[in-house]
C-alpha cells in the first residue's frame, strides 16, 4: 500500500506535470472511484472548466486546489486516496486503456491524466470551495500530525501513547497518532529505534519515545529521497519503482540475518499485519 514516501513521490510528480493543466474533458471509467454522494455526471461537470492548482499531501491523501480558468479563483477541491494500487500516469499522447482505468483527465491538447487502480480501492472527491476538505472528508479530519510537523514531537507522542495497551506497532498504523506511516515504515523505524513492535505502548520510556520521534522522520525523509519503496505496485508518473526496498532493514526480510547483529530477523502478525523484528537489536 503507497505510504507517506510514495504518496508524497506521486505528489511531486503531479505538481511538475500538471502546472496549468486546464481539465476539458473527463471520463469515469469506474463509478465506485467517485467517493461521496456524488454521481460521476456531477463530479465531470464540476471538475469540467477548471485548473489543476497546486497539490498538497495530508497524509496519505493528495489535496488539489483547483482554479477556474477565467478568474483564477478556487473553483473546488480534488482530493484523492490511492488505497492499496492506486497511481497515475502522465500521457502526451494516446495510448490504449488497461482494463483497471478508472478516470482519465484530458487537457486542450489532448495530453491525459489517467488513474489506474487495480484493486480499485481508490478514491477521488470532489470538495466545493467554501470548505477545505479536511473538514469535510471523515479521513482527514481525524488525522494525527504529520511526521515532518512541529506538532510531532516527543511531548505529542508521549501524550498520545500514555493510555494505551495495544502494541507500539498497532499505535503507529492509527493514523490518528501520526499520518501518513504504515506497515513498512512502521517496521523499520521501530528497527531503527530498538523497540519490539509489540510492546505495550504506555510501556515506551522517555527515551524511547525521543529515539522512535526522530526514527519515523528519518526513514520516511529517507525514502522520499529515494522515490518510495520498491513494492511492486508502486510506480511514480513516469512508472519508475522507487528502491527503498533495497534499504530495508528488516521490512520483507523474514528469517533472514539482521545487516546489523546477525540475529535471524522474526516476522509474525501483529493486529493482522506481517510485522518483522530482530529479536536482539529490538526489545
Ligand atoms: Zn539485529
Amino acid at each position: 500500500m503507497p505510504e507517506l514516501p510514495e504518496v508524497e513521490t506521486v505528489r511531486r510528480g503531479l505538481a511538475s506535470k500538471l502546472d496549468n493543466f486546464y481539465i476539458d474533458k473527463v471520463e469515469v471509467l469506474s463509478q465506485r472511484t467517485v467517493a461521496g454522494l456524488y454521481d460521476p455526471q456531477f463530479f465531470k461537470a464540476k471538475l469540467i472548466g477548471s485548473v489543476f492548482g497546486e497539490w498538497t499531501r495530508r497524509g496519505k491523501y493528495l489535496i488539489c486546489n483547483l482554479k477556474s480558468k477565467t478568474n483564477n479563483l478556487c473553483s473546488g477541491w480534488l482530493v484523492v486516496h490511492l488505497r492499496m494500487t492506486g497511481q497515475f500516469k502522465f500521457l502526451k499522447q494516446e495510448l490504449p486503456i488497461c482494463p483497471y482505468t478508472r478516470i482519465r483527465f484530458w487537457n486542450k491538447e489532448k495530453e491525459e491524466l489517467r488513474y489506474i487502480d487495480l484493486r480499485n480501492f481508490g478514491q477521488m472527491w470532489w470538495v466545493n470551495p467554501e470548505n477545505h476538505p479536511t473538514e469535510k472528508i471523515k479521513g482527514l479530519k481525524t488525522l494525527g500530525p504529520e511526521p515532518f510537523s512541529k506538532k510531532f514531537n516527543s511531548s505529542y507522542l508521549k501524550d498520545s501513547l500514555k493510555n494505551r495497551k495495544r502494541s507500539i506497532k498497532s499505535s503507529l498504523l492509527d493514523q490518528s497518532t501520526v499520518a501518513g506511516a504504515g506497515n513498512i515504515y512502521a517496521d523499520e523505524s521501530l528497527f531503527q529505534a530498538g523497540i519490539i513492535p509489540t510492546k505495550e505502548s504506555r510501556k515506551l520510556n522517555n527515551d524511547e519515545i525521543v529515539r522512535l520521534c526522530i526514527a519515523l522522520s528519518d526513514v520516511l525523509k529517507k525514502s522520499i529521497g529515494k522515490g518510495g519503496t520498491t513494492f511492486k505496485d508502486f510506480r511514480d508518473l513516469e512508472g519508475i519503482n522507487g528502491n527503498y526496498g533495497g534499504q530495508a532493514w528488516v521490512y520483507g526480510r523474514g528469517n533472514k540475518a539482521c545487516k546489523k547483529c546477525g540475529s535471524i530477523i522474526i516476522k509474525s502478525k501483529i493486529c493482522g499485519r506481517g510485522t518483522h523484528w530482530c529479536p536482539k537489536c529490538q526489545n
